[in-house]
């Protein structure tokens, strides 16, 4: 799982709800984002019934409701610079 963050004052994830522990992210917070599948999208549910690829919704958690983990994530964990949100 890639790790995207920390978290900087105005992205729009600020003051939404993890939807694992319910608390606000806030600047600084690391995030996991969580594929849940094709969504609602007509187009992607036919290519996920298809032939399984699809571009997949995916619903951001904090770094630790995913891992368990308090401390950030190492370099391994974390996304190149061009695919943070
Ligand atoms: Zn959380």
């Amino acid at each position: 799982m890639t790790a995207y963050g920390p978290l900087r004052n105005g992205d729009p994830l600020i003051g939404t709800r993890c939807p694992a522990c319910h608390v606000p992210f806030t600047a600084a917070d690391w995030v996991a984002e969580i594929p849940v599948g094709p969504g609602g999208n007509p187009d992607a549910q036919l290519a996920a019934r298809m032939d399984g690829r699809f571009q997949v919704v995916a619903v951001p958690v904090h770094w630790p409701c995913h891992t368990g983990h308090r401390a950030p994530p190492t370099a391994a964990d974390t996304a190149p610079e061009w695919m943070r949100v």
